[in-house]
């Protein structure tokens, strides 16, 4: 936190600071897998990540820490190694604005810290997830734009989970302004359709999501005709098959929306497929682009 490494109970920020008062932060997550073949860990497309929180979110909200992006990887690597973590993890890396001062947004003080948890991959991985198209939109562009992973954007996202939870369902998917599919509360999504994946664009009011750029790189990999386009919500009950993607939710089945259900009720073959090699490339089991692993341990592969 702000350049320490600081004990739990001890990481604290002021009542005062105002991204406790307005959520006046961006953030980012980030996941470190177990190597395959070795106990290394491995951080996923950290660069990456650090490009869009100083590129996109800091750069609209006009907020400048002390830290360079490099030293941010860094320190995410510290982090793990202090705690001796060895698992599969998630990590946050938060900016933040600090004291408020008088009248004048611009002078305030600001800060980072990061966090870390053990985090094993979820039974839902496995299951698939029930949806329900949203009333609730994602924020249009012109009030404050997804791409921004400001936090106070998760008060949509939470408003409407808590409402599809209500319901019974697992996810919401939110539209945008214009009634086309967006995205999920935190991840990205894709439908298949014609055997094509599809994927709404970067224009849809969207986060432009770290793992839905791997997975389009993964899908031309596999050699599925991959779209980016308006996705009508329709779609979403005639697709053969649909899943979430985002740095928690991974490739995440979605089995039905409003109660019809995809492919049987059952996660399909293209999702399985894309589930298969995502785990590949984040364990370093195929060669990655350079720069998407940061090893956290530097130790050679044992196999
Ligand atoms: N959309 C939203 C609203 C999110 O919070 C996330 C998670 N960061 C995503 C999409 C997926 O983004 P990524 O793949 O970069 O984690």
């Amino acid at each position: 936190m702000n350049g320490e490494i600081v004990p739990w109970e001890q990481s604290r920020i002021h009542v005062s600071s105002d991204a406790v008062l307005r959520g006046a932060s961006v953030f980012e997550g980030i996941r470190a897998y177990r190597a395959a073949g070795s106990d290394d860990l491995l951080i996923f497309r950290a660069g990456d990540h650090m490009k869009r929180l100083f590129g996109t979110s800091m750069r609209v909200l006009r907020l400048e820490i002390s830290y360079t992006a490099e030293r941010l990887v860094e320190a995410m690597a510290q982090l793990l190694r202090a705690n001796d973590v060895h698992e599969d993890s998630h990590l946050r890396v938060v900016a933040y604005f600090d004291e408020v001062t008088a009248g004048n947004d611009l002078d305030g003080t600001t800060g980072a810290y990061i966090l870390a948890y053990p985090r094993p991959r979820g039974a839902r991985f496995e299951s698939g997830v029930r949806c329900m198209v949203s009333r609730w939109r994602r924020p249009s562009e012109n009030a404050m734009s997804p791409r921004v992973k400001a936090s106070a954007n998760y008060l949509n996202s939470r408003v409407a989970t808590v409402d599809a939870q209500l319901k019974g369902f697992d996810f919401p998917i939110l539209l945008n302004e214009s009634g086309k599919v967006a995205e999920g509360p935190g991840q990205n999504l894709f439908i298949v359709r014609d055997g094509a994946l599809v994927t709404p664009p970067r224009t849809a009011a969207i986060l432009e999501g770290i793992t839905r750029d791997t997975v389009l790189r993964l899908g031309a990999q596999l050699e599925l005709p991959v779209e980016e386009r308006e996705v009508d919500p329709t779609e979403l009950y005639v697709a053969e098959e649909a899943f979430f993607v985002g740095t928690a939710a991974e490739v995440m089945p979605i089995v039905e929306v409003d109660h019809y259900a995809l492919g049987g009720g059952r996660p399909g073959p293209v999702t399985r497929r894309m589930q298969a090699a995502y785990d590949d490339v984040v364990r370093g089991r195929v060669q990655a682009p350079k720069g998407w692993h940061v090893s956290v341990y530097a130790r050679a592969p044992v196999a």
